[in-house]
């Protein structure tokens, strides 16, 4: 297979189409066999569920190129459980696991050429998501429904290297309790879009969002779970039933306590301690980990002690060992590289 014609040390993140993309549909209580297509575009009616009620949920994995050649996924059937959890919770009929695999499995394999090679930093992004097409005017779930799949390649996270990121604690609220923030929502993504600006404006890179109920606990970011590192060398996750339960950050715990023989504690982390904390990192598929650098909260400043410049000890050693073991040079837990070819 001839690979594209890229540049693939300088893409950014950004929608490049590529040639195949997977779609199946709901209709009359059963989803159709799916079919891989070159249609880019979708035809809505013009009160489909998902234009007037944003009944649409969403994955995101990646595809790459390792060491010994293999297009490879990580962990998909993880991304598979989390849209089925998704689905249920929006009222939306299950794309089974086994199915989603599958899928992704098709959707990698008819754009291989688009897979950057190893050793390039850049990945084939690939986005599965679902939602309601059928017109939907009275407040109700739609009947019929779209899955789809399309991939686009993606440039490395960090450019240039590693450079730890400040955030500040948003005034805003991600997800209520009881709400929807354990689920990967486009609803979700909406909401945050204005917090997010406002956090740029004001020259920060991330929001670090509070539990809405009490405000005084570290829930996430709005893309990426958060993990703390003691002055002990203690790995420290927060707990809570609105982050969304990122596949990375499920698989550096793994690491921390297989691979590193790390003490690892989930719990909840009050704000007022996170400034004993060594070490401060965001956890999720685009960069594995991002170091934080600073968290401003208000007037008050954190300065982590791993600083500005690169990451901390421990947080190096995680992204390390788990990049190792996407890219093959260490050895993988059983099932957790899935070979496409
Ligand atoms: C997708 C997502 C993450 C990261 O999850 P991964 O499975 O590691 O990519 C974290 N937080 C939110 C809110 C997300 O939507």
């Amino acid at each position: 297979m001839e690979k594209k014609n890229i540049d693939w040390g300088n893409l950014g993140f950004g929608y490049i189409q590529t040639e195949k993309r997977y779609v199946s549909n709901f209709k009359d209580g059963a989803w159709d066999e799916g079919t891989l297509t070159e249609d880019a575009n979708i035809v809505l009616n013009e009160c489909a569920g998902v234009l007037q009620y944003a009944q649409t949920i969403f994955e995101g994995l990646k595809a790459y190129t390792t060491e010994d050649g293999r297009i490879v996924t990580f962990r998909p059937d993880l991304n598979g459980e989390r849209m089925e959890n998704s689905a249920r919770r929006l009222e939306m009929p299950v794309f089974p696991k086994e199915r989603f695999v599958e899928a992704v499995t098709k959707a990698v394999a008819a754009n291989a050429a688009y897979v950057p090679p190893f050793g390039s930093g850049a990945t084939l992004y690939v986005r599965p998501y679902m939602f309601g097409s059928n017109p939907v005017i009275g407040v109700k779930p739609a009947d019929e429904y779209q899955f789809r799949i399309f991939t686009t390649p993606v440039g490395p996270y960090f450019k240039g290297g590693v450079k730890p990121l400040t955030i500040c604690v948003s005034d805003f609220d991600r997800a209520a309790p009881h709400g929807t923030g354990h689920i990967k929502a486009g609803l979700n993504y909406a909401m945050s879009l204005h917090a997010i600006m406002e956090a740029h404006r004001a020259g920060f890179d991330e929001n670090m969002y509070l539990d809405p109920a009490t405000r005084t606990k570290v829930e996430e970011t709005g893309g990426a779970n958060f993990l703390f590192v003691t002055k002990d060398k203690k790995v420290v996750i927060p707990k809570s039933e609105s982050i969304l339960p990122s596949i990375t950050r499920r698989s550096l715990m793994v690491v921390a306590r297989d691979y590193l023989g790390l003490e690892v504690e989930e719990r909840e982390v009050l704000l007022e301690e996170v400034k004993d904390f060594a070490e401060c990192g965001l956890c999720g598929t685009a960069a594995v980990i991002s170091p934080v650098g600073k968290i401003v909260d208000h007037e008050r400043e954190i300065c982590l002690p791993s600083g500005m410049s690169e990451m901390g000890e421990v947080t190096k050693k995680l992204y390390d060992t788990l990049t190792g073991i996407q890219m093959g040079r260490i050895e993988a837990p059983e099932g957790w590289i899935h070979v496409i070819e």
